[in-house]
């Protein structure tokens, strides 16, 4: 039976772990600290318990589960990492510096069940969801990797949930894993810090719009009208523009001073990158009222065997300004770590055989616990 992974504990329930093992509770504020505020990778390293208990623990539990199959540094700083689970399935996580802060994009699934068509995570399936455990334990790695074992991080750190898989397809764990990650004696990487991106699971949406302590959302687009959002992100299908606009309104209404609320529009070049869905675009935000949305516009990244190419760097000028001249407020991202693999859609696009080749068997077994628009 596999160990239980602490890192996936809540301060509460590694304190019922801790009474049950028959040891004093202060115990689970020492392991806590350990493992999110040290970020100790092992129990052997907790020098602070007592070596019979730390003995004890290695027989049950384990403080970490991930490991980092391989590693690239891109010519801008960008850091990808290839890691695999217990069983034996990719997850990747990207470290993307910038002059003011940090921000490590992570992974919420191992794969992902929705098929975006212009994304080479989608060809991957879903593999299963990842626990709240292995996705606060990506950013300890990424965080130990950069700055070294527990040394803090000088800008603080950004989190964006914009890796591989749906978030909210794995709703709970993703929440676990924030709520453990926000500790002040942890991490201490508030919601605040967070943007948590969906590419429209519209029920999750009004999930969302009443939690009290949450993270910013940004929800994907990329298409101004349902005829070509059906063929790029077919759970477009499941939920159209009109019920994901309709949730978006909603939300837009639980908007608290400071809480960001963005659109992504992934642009496609010659595909939805016209002067006209710049314009139907804006149109569609306007008629909806969506006045406190930002557009935040993507320009693709090559990744083969994906058939889309990035747009001109003049039309995605005249695509934002479009937006801006009807009173859309829009901005470019621009891409970091294309040399690497680590831009956006471009994930799982090294070392893509292997993992397609696991995920065809694991499909067919997990089948049917697929979740998604199939
Ligand atoms: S873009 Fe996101 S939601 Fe769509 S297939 Fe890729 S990982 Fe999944």
């Amino acid at each position: 039976m596999d160990k239980l992974h602490l890192s996936g504990l809540t301060q509460t329930e590694l304190a019922d772990f801790v009474k049950n093992s028959g040891e004093p509770t202060f115990r689970a504020k020492q392991i806590f600290k350990g493992l999110h505020e040290r970020r100790l990778r092992s129990f052997d390293e907790m020098t602070d318990l007592p070596k019979a208990f730390r003995e004890k623990l290695n027989q049950t539990a384990t403080a970490s589960t991930l490991k980092v199959e391989s590693r690239y540094i891109s010519t801008d700083g960008t850091r990808r990492f290839l890691m695999k689970t217990r069983d034996n399935l990719p997850v990747e996580t990207v470290y993307i510096p910038t002059e003011n802060r940090d921000t490590i994009c992570f992974s919420s699934q191992s794969g992902c069940p929705l098929k975006c068509d212009f994304c080479l995570t989608a060809k991957l399936g879903l593999l299963r969801n990842l626990t709240a455990g292995e996705i606060v334990e990506q950013i300890i790695i990424v965080l130990n990797d950069v700055y070294g074992v527990g040394a803090e991080t000088p800008h603080g750190t950004n989190l964006v949930g914009m890796g591989a898989g749906e978030p909210f397809l794995n709703y709970e764990n993703l929440i676990k894993a924030l709520e453990i990650m926000s500790a002040e004696d942890g991490l201490f990487i508030v919601p605040n810090r967070v943007t948590i991106s969906t590419a429209g699971i519209v029920p999750k949406i009004y999930e969302f719009a009443k939690l009290e302590n949450r993270p910013h959302l940004a929800i994907s687009l990329s298409a101004p009208d349902d005829e070509l959002r059906d063929k790029l992100m077919p759970i477009n299908r499941r939920w159209n523009i009109e019920e994901l606009f309709a949730a978006a309104k909603e939300f837009q209404k639980s908007l608290r001073r400071g809480e960001r609320f963005t659109f992504e529009y992934v642009l496609l070049g010659g595909v939805n990158d016209s002067d006209e869905q710049a314009r139907k675009l804006a149109n569609l935000l306007n008629r909806y009222n969506l006045e406190k949305v930002k557009i935040n516009l993507i320009p693709h990244n090559s990744a083969e065997p994906l058939e889309y190419h990035p747009p001109g760097a003049k039309q995605v000028e005249r695509f934002k300004e479009i937006l801006e001249s009807k009173g859309v407020f829009a901005y470019v991202r621009r891409p970091r770590g294309r040399d690497i693999y680590a831009a956006c859609g471009q994930l799982a696009a090294k070392d893509a055989p292997n993992l397609v080749q696991l995920t065809s068997e694991k499909v067919k077994k997990d089948k049917s616990e697929k979740v998604g628009t199939e």
